[in-house]
């Protein structure tokens, strides 16, 4: 089995300008050590308007700190009013671009096709696209969450090679889960995390399945991150609310302490 570094994805949402996006990486970088970074990955997932001021620190004091964007547009340039393209992103040095969550699913009607055409943007511009999958509250009731997020998933993978879907990052996030303090049990994280890996492992390869990171998203929090962390499907976390504390941030990198 591929040792799979665990990555611990800081999800800002729209919080935090492009002044405090600087102080808050500071804080970080400044908590963080070689030791942190050698058991974890850390990235942040910033506002587009904060890219420039972390990218701006990250390359001038050498930080080992990733970050990315909470979007990208499926088109590379032209008359789309009010997006961001992959080469725009990517000159900004973007490691990651969160594509899919359920935010924009629900509040901007971003469906399987737009998340496809934004997951195969992110891969033409050299990002990795963070890709959220996960079901809403009704679905679990239901039972049927495994189905339904194996769903967004092929549909979300649809045409890409397995060149590209090797670096993919797939984050399991219940929509029910997601900024309401009620976090999965690590059970039910676990079992669809698993039927993640076991589906890439039919639409690829096992070997592909088996270094594909999948995380978990949902009130995830110092407290919980360890029980959590402890599934064999779980690669570490897309961490929203919590991230904005700094220091609640570095204690869920430090998941193992
Ligand atoms: C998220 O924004 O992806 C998220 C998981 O948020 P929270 O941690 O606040 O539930």
């Amino acid at each position: 089995m591929t040792e799979r570094l665990p990555l611990m994805a800081g999800n800002w949402k729209m919080n935090l300008n492009h002044l405090e996006a600087i102080q808050h990486t500071q804080k970080l970088a400044f908590a963080l050590s070689d030791k942190d970074y050698q058991a974890v990955e850390v990235a942040v997932l910033v506002p587009f308007t904060d890219l420039r001021s972390v990218q701006t620190l990250v390359d001038g004091d050498k930080l080992k700190i990733k970050y990315g964007s909470q979007d990208i547009s499926a088109h590379d340039g032209g008359a789309y009013t009010g997006e961001v393209s992959g080469p725009m992103l990517a000159k900004l040095k973007c490691g990651y671009a969160v594509i899919g969550h359920s935010e924009r699913r629900q509040y901007h009607g971003e469906n399987e096709e737009i998340v496809n055409a934004k997951v195969k943007a992110a891969y033409r511009n050299g990002i990795t696209p963070i890709l959220c999958v996960g079901e809403p509250l009704e679905i679990r009731k239901a039972g049927t969450q495994v189905e339904y997020t194996l769903a967004q998933l092929d549909g979300a993978l649809d045409g890409l090679s397995a060149a590209d879907a090797e670096s993919i990052v797939v984050a399991y996030e219940p929509v029910w889960a997601i900024g309401t303090g009620e976090v999965a049990t690590p059970e039910d994280a676990q079992e669809v995390c698993a039927a993640i890996r076991a589906r890439l492992a039919e639409l690829y390869d096992a070997e592909l399945a088996d270094k594909v990171r999948v995380l978990y998203g949902g009130s995830m929090k110092a407290g919980n991150a360890a029980g959590l962390m402890a599934k064999p499907d779980i690669d570490g976390g897309l961490i929203g609310g919590a991230s904005l504390d700094a220091d609640e941030f570095v204690r869920i990198v430090r998941y193992r302490e």
